[in-house]
């Protein structure tokens, strides 16, 4: 169907008007297919009885007996699969943030990890507590260190507690001083129990890092200074060995790197579909950089561009066949990159790459959880989980692109309709 209405005004009428539940109503999602990332197993219509924001039964409709009240959701040839968790996201600057949150939401995001942000993440969190109607994705927040910091072990222990206090759940490494630093920083994380993640920081071996506890590597970065395949080899299982995760964001590199010009972003997966004004101030901003760099020279990069983006395919698929864990992100916030869908946009990347649909959907639900350690609390279609959901009138696992068909977001039992306009 195509709407005259533009996408995005659509979708902020569409979940601030067909929000029915602004507390968590018990709810009973009938007759649904499950993927429950689990496994790769689809369960073929059962129900789903969601209670207090938490899946307590799946089962056939018949035994539910539903009490009076209970919202039922009638998803017959439907797909229920955990939401998703957009493992790379930048926050703007206030007054932008509830666009960000919304149309995550109307993605089909139900967690974002926060790498950086233009607002006081503590501010973020304090309004969200306080306003419990305000949409939103379950945020994980961070705090950011940038090469200026040269802390001491005790100094990052107190910046640590400090951090536990406000509920800011891991560090986000943007740039590194030196050595001495990042070895600070990580003996301070591991006595601590901490959590660190982010760039690769380059002053550091990549062997050092993946056996320092640095949970996650963003962008690839690291492995691709290493020509030699047989070292390659050997940091890809010590990758594995050691649990470390990686957050691709290949399509930031689709843009960093220039890779869609002059017109290929036309053929963008979720292009067609952004919101015209999204659209227009795009190609303007986009005009404008492109302009500021130089067609000549944007073009010339763009061969050499395209070897390192299809390098940097090899080594995703490489990390994936080993078993590696990966984790989805978009790196959202550049032109054509609308928040939240741009994660339908990673995931198609990872498609093209020659990554299997069920690697895809787990990296997105299930191994977000684990980077976490909530995997107990959500990232499954299972009872006891949070009923942190999707229902898709497609099934992702024949196409990942069908991921784009979600017709509902479920937060906490909380359901948002935001989707017809697929
Ligand atoms: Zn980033």
């Amino acid at each position: 169907m195509k709407l005259k209405l533009s996408l995005l005004s659509f979708v902020l009428m569409a979940l601030t008007c067909h929000t029915f539940a602004q507390q968590a109503h018990d709810l009973i999602i009938k007759d649904v297919n499950i993927l429950s990332m689990r496994d790769s197993n689809l369960l073929i219509k059962r129900s789903v009885l969601i209670q207090k924001g938490k899946i307590v039964r799946i089962d056939d409709f018949k035994n539910l007996r539903p009490a009076k009240g209970v919202k039922v959701i009638s998803a017959e040839g439907k797909f229920l699969m955990p939401g998703l968790a957009e493992m790379h996201s930048h926050f703007p600057a206030e007054g932008q943030v509830d666009t960000l949150l919304l149309e995550n939401v109307a993605a089909g995001v139900t967690h974002i990890r926060i790498m950086n942000s233009g607002t006081s993440q503590v501010a973020i969190r304090e309004r969200l507590k306080k306003s419990p109607d305000l949409i939103s994705p379950k945020l994980h927040y961070s705090q950011l260190i940038r090469k200026d910091i040269r802390y001491s072990v005790s100094q990052f222990d107190s910046l640590m507690m400090d951090m536990k206090k406000n509920g800011i759940s891991f560090i986000k490494l943007l740039s590194l001083a030196d050595e001495e630093t990042f070895d600070n920083l990580m003996k301070s994380a591991n006595k601590n129990k901490v959590t660190v993640c982010g760039h690769f920081p380059r002053a550091v071996s990549l062997e050092k890092v993946l056996n320092s506890g640095y949970k996650s590597i963003e962008h690839l970065a690291g492995y691709d200074g290493i020509s030699d395949e047989t070292q390659l080899e050997k940091m890809i299982s010590l990758t594995k060995d050691k649990a470390v995760y990686n957050c691709p964001t290949l399509d930031w590199d689709l843009f960093s790197m220039n890779l869609q010009y002059p017109d290929d972003y036309k053929k963008r997966l979720t292009y067609a579909s952004s919101p015209k004004q999204y659209r227009d101030k795009w190609e303007k901003e986009y005009a404008a950089e492109i302009e500021k760099k130089g067609k000549e020279k944007v073009l010339a990069g763009k061969e050499a561009g395209l070897a390192i983006f299809a390098r940097k395919q090899q080594l995703l698929k490489k990390l994936s066949d080993k078993g590696c864990l990966l984790l989805a992100g978009s790196d959202a916030g550049n032109s054509f990159q609308m928040n939240g869908f741009n994660m339908h946009e990673e995931m198609w990347n990872w498609s093209l790459a020659g990554i299997g649909n069920f690697k895809i959907l787990q990296s997105a639900t299930v191994t977000p959880s684990m980077f976490f350690n909530e995997q107990d609390s959500w990232g499954t279609v299972e009872v006891g989980k949070s009923a942190d959901l999707i229902i898709l009138s497609k099934n992702p696992m024949k196409d990942i692109r069908h991921i784009r068909s979600v017709e509902t977001t479920i937060i906490d039992g909380k359901v948002y309709f935001p989707a017809t306009f697929h």
